[in-house]
């Protein structure tokens, strides 16, 4: 049986891992592909493909968006996304130089609440990556002030808490525009954590495509909740582990697996997609 994780970071977003790492893991767990979803990065998807192709393993091109409804931060995987268009490059990079600027705003709200951080110390996290919250907590976990990611995101920097500040450039509707204007195939990325359930038959009307029922913060009652929501609306269903190498403190590649099947069913959808032209995008 062949088994994909789809949904992987590099260290060009928040995952510590280098492409050499993911794909020597995936290799480890006998995964035979896996998705790499940066959020707003292609960056990863080539380096991994070229040192996973002589290992037989596929990799599936994705990315991770950020949008925002109202009371919620909901992430929209986008899969087998044509990665090298232009205009949708242009949009990413503007979307990874705006959190530059959130990063500042987010230090600023930090230090009003005791906690000192330069945005040097979060580079050194983030790299070369796109930069995010989860380096912020790293940053934040080495003053030694705050003692776990749970208490960093819980107290300070998660949705809507004191120090919040949104990265969300994008409603859903542009976010599912942009996806499917390049073949990509939108689903809603670990929906526990958004937790408006009664929100996904908008996602489905702006063009969500799938749910990711299975993932690392899902318990065996959240599958069979997600299921049912998927089979009800006929949506494709399925997961990934959201590793981030060592950044969530544990290597989580291949914990998260779904039949090779569902990247063939996600592969038949993006060629639907290519085909349709009310998929096309209307804004460059
Ligand atoms: P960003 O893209 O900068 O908004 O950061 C999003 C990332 O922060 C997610 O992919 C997670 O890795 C992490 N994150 C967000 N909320 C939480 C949370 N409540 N607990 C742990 N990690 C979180
Ligand atoms: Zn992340
Ligand atoms: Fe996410
Ligand atoms: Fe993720």
């Amino acid at each position: 049986m062949k088994y994909a994780d789809l949904h992987i970071h590099t260290y060009y977003s928040d995952s510590t891992f280098s492409p050499e790492e993911v794909v020597a893991y995936a290799d480890k767990t006998g995964l035979s592909a896996i998705a790499i979803c940066d959020h707003d990065s292609f960056d990863g998807i080539e380096p991994c493909q070229k040192l996973a192709a002589p290992l037989g393993i596929e990799v599936i091109p994705g990315i991770e968006l950020t949008v925002e409804k109202e009371d919620a931060e909901i992430h929209i995987l986008g899969y087998c996304i044509n990665w090298k268009d232009d205009p949708l490059n242009r949009k990413i990079k503007a979307l990874r130089d705006a959190r530059i600027n959130r990063m500042h705003k987010i230090i600023s709200k930090l230090k009003e609440e005791g906690i000192e951080i330069s945005a040097d110390d979060v580079f050194k996290f983030s790299g070369r990556g796109t930069v995010g919250r989860l380096h912020i907590a790293q940053a934040m976990l080495k003053t030694g002030k705050v003692r776990s990611f749970k208490e960093v995101f819980e107290k300070y920097i998660g949705f809507m808490k004191p120090c919040y500040v949104s990265s969300a450039k994008f409603t859903p509707e542009e976010a599912m525009e942009a996806i499917l204007g390049v073949g990509g195939v939108p689903v809603l990325a670990h929906p526990k954590t958004m937790g408006k359930d009664d929100y996904i038959s908008d996602l489905i009307k702006c063009g969500l495509r799938g749910i990711e029922v299975y993932h690392t913060d899902h318990r065996a009652a959240d599958e069979k909740h997600y299921k049912k929501i998927a089979e009800d609306h006929g949506l494709l269903i399925t997961g990934g582990s959201d590793c981030h190498g060592m950044g969530k403190g544990r290597v989580l590649i291949g914990t998260v697996r779904v039949p090779y099947e569902i990247v063939e069913r996600l592969k038949e959808e993006s060629a639907k997609i290519q085909d349709d032209p009310s998929t096309r995008p209307t804004i460059q």
